[in-house]
């Protein structure tokens, strides 16, 4: 690394997003001078780290770096909520339900084999009988991940910038403008603006931007990271049974449907992994779509049929 002028920092992370956050957080730990800087207060709502949960489950088809660096994040996850001393994830289970074995459910499987992490098999016909809450139909091939669940994804990344904070990384408030290369030589970037004009020098330069990156690096992203608006749908479990709350089902994922259990103050969740339409972060409306929530709710008759005409108390677009 260079060595640094005078105010100048070692690296300059921009996005405090899950990757941001933790980025700045190891750099600090390594002992490198870190500033953190984001257009808005960490767990803004407009990330897409700020739900308040999110899944983390190891199988990933054949994409073993996914699956490798999952457990890994889960191992982390368990680390510092003991030393943090707040609790971050829930170990739930993770429910993968098929329709039939296919080549990414022996990809998935082999890759969880090669690292040690455990899984259970579950029989289709054993599935009522262990969750009754289930509708087996249409479903040939099951398994848990027992060690998988949830992270509370909000909270877990304020308490990793504050963990961050602690340790005299700084934080600094500020939406950075595009990197103009043309003014640097060899294309190195020395230093970057914010838009009220206020210069942050560095060795080096992060930029986990998420949704934001291709309208920072137009020239090298805008046709390569495409931008989708993803919906997600909270409904109210029955009040007279617990079937649908964490602890009686684990977090499910079922074809392009995944979601989780009722869970502190979150209801039931569903959301549609599917692709949605192009979706502009800052400006995009936020509104959840009536055919998006349709889906969920057929999907919900489907595989819980006792939450079909349960109430949504939540829509969000992430
Ligand atoms: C609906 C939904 C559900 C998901 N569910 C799961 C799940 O269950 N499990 C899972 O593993 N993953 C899930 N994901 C994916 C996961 O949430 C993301 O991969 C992850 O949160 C991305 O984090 P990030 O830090 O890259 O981006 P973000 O969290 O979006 O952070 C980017 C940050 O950069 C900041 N920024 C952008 N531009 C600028 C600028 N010019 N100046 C300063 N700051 C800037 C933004 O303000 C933002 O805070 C889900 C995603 C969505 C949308």
């Amino acid at each position: 690394m260079p060595s640094l002028r005078a105010g100048t920092y070692d690296v300059v992370v921009v996005g405090a997003g899950v990757l941001g956050a933790w980025t700045a957080f190891y750099l600090r730990q390594r002992g490198l001078k870190t500033l953190l800087v984001d257009a808005w207060e960490p767990g803004h709502l407009r990330g897409s780290s700020s739900g308040e949960t999110r899944v983390i489950r190891t199988g990933y088809g054949a994409r073993r770096l996914y699956t490798r660096w999952a457990w890994q994040a889960l191992a982390q996850w368990k680390h510092w909520e003991q030393v943090w001393g707040t609790e971050l994830f829930h170990r739930l289970g993770v429910l993968w339900l098929h329709e039939a074995e296919s080549e990414y459910t022996r990809e998935s499987l082999a890759a969880l084999a090669e690292e040690g992490i455990p899984v259970e098999r579950i029989v289709p016909d054993d599935l009522p009988v262990r969750y009754p809450q289930i509708s087996p139909t249409g479903i040939g091939f099951a398994y848990l991940e027992p060690e998988a669940g949830v992270v509370m994804a909000r909270r877990a990344v304020q308490a990793v910038i504050k963990a961050f904070v602690k340790a005299e990384g700084e934080w600094q408030l500020g939406r950075v403008q595009p990197p103009n290369y043309s003014t640097h030589r060899n294309r190195q970037l020395d230093e970057i603006r914010l838009v009220d004009g206020t210069k942050l020098a560095a060795a080096s330069f992060v930029f986990a931007c998420g949704a934001w990156l291709p309208e920072l690096f137009p020239e090298q992203l805008a046709n390569f990271l495409r931008v989708t608006k993803q919906e997600v749908f909270f409904f109210r479990p029955p009040a007279e049974n617990a079937h649908f709350h964490a602890g009686a089902l684990p977090v499910w994922m079922d074809g392009d449907f995944y979601g989780i259990p009722a869970l502190g103050r979150s209801g039931f969740k569903v959301a549609d992994g599917g692709l949605g339409p192009p979706f502009e972060p800052t400006l995009g409306e936020r509104v959840a779509s009536a055919e998006g929530t349709a889906r969920a709710r057929q999907h919900l008759a489907l595989r819980f049929p006792a939450m079909k005409d349960r109430p949504l108390v939540e829509a969000q677009v992430c």
